[in-house]
């Protein structure tokens, strides 16, 4: 280039832009004659593009604006210039000063041609356009670098230009290192001094990092959009005190039903939308927020626009400026009425029966403990099926869970609506009756439901028969809480089991007997573990030398709260828990031990009774345990009588026979207790050919008023021993029973007359004293033993 000659001597090498300038002023000058003065006014044009660019980005009225703005440009340049013109130091000013003006532009300045070619670049554009020097772009065709729609843009903005007005466009291009770029470029047009078009100044600004910027922003954003409205979710910013509505996302038009511009015009339009039952709630929750500026959340259903009710789960979060103080409440509110719909759903199932429908176990305590904290009169009952077990063993299990569905049909439709009818396992039915749950509107009621049961039941399913058994209990009267209640109905029922089924009782005295039983059992298993049962013990003598030829054990339980408990409250009891083998085995231990050592204390002809019962008789481990207690306190075994009731025995006669054949062969004695008061038949006394009957007191104590009675104690004695067989008559009371037992041959006696059951230690000097009292009426041969 032959730009450098046009440079003084002694001074400082040109920079590039200064270059760019003379260069532009060279060139121009040999194609065209143009006057030094437009150059420089061309070139102090260009350097102003940046506020030309700015300029021309305004709408197309300002294309006056602009033009104005490059003459009046171009007229101040011209005066500086016209007066420098004449002197080569005041030129070279003239470039240093369009040097600094070049190199403080931050765009990539170009001068192009009519035809479009860059005649120049500025350095810095050259810098952007990542090439090694102005030069490397200097002729290349501007619009080449431009493609597809950018393309199209630059030859529109570049007729513009040429046609006399600024334009501006945006576009992207690559820069000789193929990077792509984006710019925000302005032509301004370069007149010579007639007014004509000579060249073009275009100014481009690098807005790839805006662009890139903008288009990260616009896809989040986009994503955000898309993902706003795809989910139920509404993403809200309210001010702090949460009465204005800053954003919401266009979720709420599916959550809420309303627009984001209906909330832009009243930011508590979704308010009115919340159920009433809820609101109180939610406005408490929404001004704690506010209050303690902490994060909050709700659950509350809305009646959305449409109509539809659903449930909406909101939740908040304070957002805090840098001095710490709340700027806003950012949040989120959900559809949850899915959620919520099914957890209803699974609350259903908690409280309800599978099989019939009905409320369930839980779902009636928790009516009953409401209607407790209510404290309003109502009655519960308890309806148990009589022998379901047996209908269920013969229907089969479909029918009968057939039946039971039905049977809750009859007991709901028989009961009046408020009643709440619960199945609570098995064929157990509960009812809770408010209203009128008087004792005569109740009884009305059980009688009308059993009733049902008997006829419709039956015809329907053609079942042999369909009773049941109801207990019921009174709130206040027996229980002031579901469990007090629920036992005492179930106690009642119980009762009314007892009492013959297909009936029904009221919780009353008997019931609460019953309930003591209950407790005695559950303190049963600790009894015997520390050492609550004791043997009483009572004579069996003979009738005219009233010598105490044995003695019957009969347990009791010292029980720690209630006291010495007779065997009548506890035994059944304990044969119904099995408990009686074990405590049975004590037993016979215990009584074997107290024979021996009274045997051992010169007693030696006495004998000890012993009772085993119907359930001891058939656990296989009754001869063993008798075999053992023999050995261990080294007993012959004759002196040991077990005592059997007849019921006891034809329970299972064949294992009865096999059991009593064992213990016979061990040589113990056996005798049939209460004789008389079951099937007395005289055939089993010889199947089982015992050794003694005991002639219940039932039948001693009518021996003074009957005389059937004596003519039919006379017969059991006298077959009795034609079969071999003792006789002791029991119960007896009076001297006069007595009497008739000795007229009649009876072989032993025994009753409170001659000595009541008690403690071991008390018996010897109480057998004394029968001996003493029957010495005194002069009946001969006494004896304080069977010795
Ligand atoms: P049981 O075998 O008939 O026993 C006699 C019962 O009649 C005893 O009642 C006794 O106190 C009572 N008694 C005796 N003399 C008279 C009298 O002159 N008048 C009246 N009214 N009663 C009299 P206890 O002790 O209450 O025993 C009741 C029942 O408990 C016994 O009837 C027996 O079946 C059963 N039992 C007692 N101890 C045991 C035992 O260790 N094992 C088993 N399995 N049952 C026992
Ligand atoms: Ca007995
Ligand atoms: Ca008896």
């Amino acid at each position: 280039m032959d730009v450098d000659a046009d440079i003084e001597p002694g001074v400082c090498p040109p920079a590039r832009n200064q270059l760019f300038l003379t260069f532009f002023l060279s060139r121009y000058g040999r194609v065209k004659t143009v006057a030094l003065s437009d150059l420089l006014i061309a070139a102090a044009a260009g350097i102003g593009t940046g506020a030309l660019a700015y300029c021309a980005a305004l709408e197309a009225a300002s294309a006056v604006r602009l033009a104005l703005s490059i003459t009046s440009g171009i007229a101040t340049f011209a005066a500086v210039a016209r007066k420098l013109a004449s002197d080569h130091a005041r030129q070279h000013a003239t470039l240093t000063l369009a040097r600094g003006l070049l190199n403080a532009n931050r765009d990539c300045l170009k001068v192009l041609g009519r035809d479009g070619n860059m005649l120049r670049v500025s350095e810095y554009g050259a810098a952007l356009m990542e090439a090694e020097s102005p030069e490397q772009l200097a002729g290349a065709d501007w619009l080449g670098f431009w493609q597809g729609d950018d393309r199209s843009a630059a030859e529109t903005a570049l007729a513009t230009a040429l046609s006399g007005t600024s334009a501006s466009f945006t576009g992207s291009c690559q820069t000789t290192k193929g990077r792509t770029k984006w710019w925000d470029s302005t032509l301004a047009p370069v007149r010579d001094a007639n007014g004509e078009v000579i060249a073009l100044l275009c100014a481009s600004e690098d807005v790839t990092r805006q662009t890139e910027l903008l288009t990260t922003l616009r896809e989040k954003s986009e994503l955000m959009g898309e993902m706003e409205s795809h989910v139920r979710l509404v993403f809200y910013s309210y001010s702090a005190d949460l009465t204005t509505c800053l954003y919401v996302s266009t979720g709420v038009e599916q959550v809420f039903g309303i627009t984001p511009s209906m909330l832009a015009q009243n930011s508590s339009v979704w308010l009115e939308l919340v159920h009433p039952d809820d609101s109180e709630r939610l406005r408490a929750e929404m001004r704690r927020i506010v209050e303690e500026a902490s994060d909050g959340r709700c659950e509350y259903r809305i009646r959305r626009p449409d109509g539809c009710i659903r449930w909406i789960r909101s939740t908040a979060y304070p957002v805090r400026d840098e001095a710490g103080n709340v700027a806003r409440v950012v949040g989120v509110s959900e559809d949850i009425t899915v959620e919520q719909e099914r957890l209803v759903a699974l609350d259903r199932l908690a409280y309800t029966d599978g099989l019939t429908g009905l409320a369930n176990r839980t779902a009636l305590v928790q009516r009953i403990k409401a209607l407790c904290r209510q404290n309003v009169a109502f009655g519960l009952m308890f309806i148990d099926l009589d022998r379901f077990k047996v209908l269920n063993d013969t229907l089969g299990h479909t029918v009968a869970d057939r039946l039971l569905k039905d049977i809750g049909k009859v007991i709901h439709e028989a009961l009046p609506p408020a009643a709440c009818v619960a199945r609570l396992g098995g064929d157990e039915f509960a009812v809770i009756v408010s209203g009128e749950s008087d004792k005569a509107s109740l009884a009305t009621l059980a009688q009308s439901l059993l009733n049902m049961f008997s006829n419709e039941v039956r015809t329907n399913h053609a079942a042999p028969f369909v009773t049941a058994s109801i207990g019921i209990s009174l709130f206040p009267e027996h229980g002031r809480d579901h469990e007090a209640l629920l036992t005492s109905a179930d106690i009642a029922m119980y009762a009314a089991k007892k009492a013959g089924r297909n009936g029904f009782q009221f919780a009353d005295k008997a019931a609460s007997d019953v309930l003591e039983d209950f407790e005695l059992e559950r303190s049963l298993p600790a009894a015997l573990a520390s050492n609550q049962f004791a043997l009483h013990f009572q004579g069996i003598h003979e009738p005219a030398s009233l010598a105490m030829k044995s003695v019957e054990a009969l347990v009791r339980w010292n029980h720690p709260t209630r006291g010495m408990v007779g065997p009548a409250s506890f035994i059944p009891i304990l044969e119904e828990s099995g408990f009686i083998v074990e405590v049975g085995a004590w037993v016979m231990d215990a009584a074997l031990a107290q024979l021996a050592s009274w045997r051992a204390a010169g007693r030696k002809g006495l004998c000890v009774s012993v009772n085993v019962s119907a359930r001891q008789l058939k656990d296989d481990s009754i001869v063993a345990v008798v075999d053992r207690a023999l050995r261990k306190h080294q007993l012959p075994p004759r002196c040991l009588e077990i005592e059997l009731t007849e019921s006891a025995l034809m329970d299972d006669p064949t294992l009865a026979q096999q059991t009593l054949m064992s213990l016979k062969r061990l040589g113990v004695r056996i005798a049939i207790d209460d004789f008389g008061t079951g099937y007395s038949s005289l055939r089993y006394l010889a199947d089982f050919s015992p050794d003694t009957v005991k002639i219940d007191r039932s039948f001693t104590a009518k021996l003074l008023r009957d005389e059937a009675t004596v003519s039919i104690v006379r017969g059991i004695i006298q077959i009795s021993h034609q079969l071999g067989m003792k006789v002791t008559a029991e119960g007896v009371e009076t001297n006069a029973q007595l009497d008739i037992l000795r007229d009649a041959h009876c072989d032993y006696v025994q009753g409170f007359f001659l000595t009541k059951p008690m403690a071991a230690d008390q018996l010897v000097d109480a057998s004394r004293s029968i001996v003493m009292r029957q010495s005194e009426s002069a009946v001969p041969s006494l004896s304080v033993d069977g010795t």
